[in-house]
């Protein structure tokens, strides 16, 4: 039984089917399977989520046409056991008197190439070489980058939610005071304005005020904000799993000709970025028509990060919208459209929201007001 606040529950049967077209992926592109340890691969492929990742192995083993198996410790097992991909799996404990490399090597095509999940250690990569001399590896996200792009109405339906959460915290925050205070203080408010709308976790609350606005990486410091500084607003993590993200730029108090001009090219920036989404369309035209207006109007050097990227069971992972990425749109894909322009020195202005494509183009999942907002 599913509430407005409660997501319906993802089966063993999604699992199952995530795992089946993973290792059928894996094989139309030449790979023997798979190697997956915890992280954001294992929680999408199985629900299972180790409460803490150490230096024991934990290995999911996916091929074509054999069961998956999770490799895991003993001491782990019954949590595993719990995951509600469980039933999907077979599950091959080892003890710590044994050598997990040993009781992993034999799944395995002796002669294979493998795609491994970007984060496992090295120290098991290098475990495994030992008695697989004759396998090889490639990155994950580089041989599947698609894997976990285009998401299912159950996913959707989180995703939109973590949205709307996010989207409530930032008609909370406009109503906080900002003069006066330290970005510090309100980063504080938007995490905890974040959790209490159903966050889980917190990735990031960007504020950067006045000259911090012009470094898209300034989290948020010690600096104390000023009546007249812009105010850079990007914050998100997780909600039922999946992530929010989304970006306003703020000011204290009435705005010069020129920071509202500023903040005019990069809204209409990013509504033609959104306007270009479509089934069918790269992932480079979405770069293309949000940079092609922040450059008629003199900004083109000043917009200096690519102009989204995917988002999922994390809140940064592929596809990315950038120069280059012809991957074509997908119904379902979802993702970032966040142009910026950064003045050094003086102040940065970036508008963020998550988009999913449709049949009929891009849907927003972020709709609160992109006009400057003057805020106390
Ligand atoms: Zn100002
Ligand atoms: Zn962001
Ligand atoms: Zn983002």
């Amino acid at each position: 039984m599913s509430s407005p606040n409660q997501p319906v529950p993802f089966t063993a049967d999604d699992y199952r089917a995530r795992m089946t077209r993973a290792a059928e992926s894996a094989a139309a592109a030449g790979l023997a399977g798979l190697l997956v340890a915890p992280g954001p691969d294992l929680v999408y492929l199985t629900g299972y989520r180790p409460t803490a990742i150490t230096e024991r192995l934990t290995v999911l083993v996916l091929a074509a046409g054999q069961d998956p198996v999770l490799v895991v410790p003993t001491l782990e097992a019954a949590d595993a056991e719990h995951a509600v991909g469980a039933p999907a799996l077979t599950l091959r404990d080892w003890t710590d008197a044994k050598d997990p490399y040993a009781v992993t090597a034999p799944l395995l095509d002796a002669k294979g190439r493998f795609g491994i999940s970007d984060n496992t250690w090295a120290m098991h990569l290098l475990g495994l070489q030992q008695y697989l001399p004759g396998t090889s590896y490639a990155s994950l996200t580089e041989a599947l980058p698609m894997l976990r792009a285009v998401k299912d109405a159950a996913e959707l339906e989180r995703i939109t939610a973590a949205g709307a959460a996010a989207d409530a915290t930032y008609e909370e925050i406009l109503k906080v005071r900002f003069a006066g205070r330290k970005e510090t203080d309100v980063a504080a408010d938007l995490a905890r304005l974040l959790t209490e709308y159903g966050h889980s976790q917190v990735d990031f609350t960007v504020v950067g005020s006045g000259p911090n606005g012009a470094n898209p990486h300034h989290e948020a410091g010690s600096r104390t904000i000023e009546r007249g500084d812009m105010v850079v607003l990007d914050f998100g993590g997780l909600k039922h799993g999946y992530g929010s993200d989304t970006s306003r730029t703020v000011h204290v108090g009435e705005p010069t000709a020129e920071e509202q001009r500023v903040h005019d090219v990069v809204r209409e920036a990013q509504e033609a970025g959104c306007n270009a989404v479509r089934p069918g369309a790269a992932c480079q035209d979405i770069d293309r028509a949000a940079r092609a207006v922040i450059t008629e109007f003199g900004y083109g050097d000043r917009f200096i990060h690519r102009t989204g990227h995917g988002i999922g069971v994390t809140t940064h992972e592929p596809p990315y919208m950038i120069e280059g990425e012809e991957q074509p749109l997908v119904p379902g894909m979802c993702f970032s459209v966040e142009p910026g322009v950064y003045l050094p020195g003086r102040f940065g202005v970036r508008i963020e929201d998550i988009v999913t494509v449709t049949e009929d183009g891009g849907r927003r999942l972020n709709s609160t007001a992109r006009e400057l907002a003057i805020v106390e």
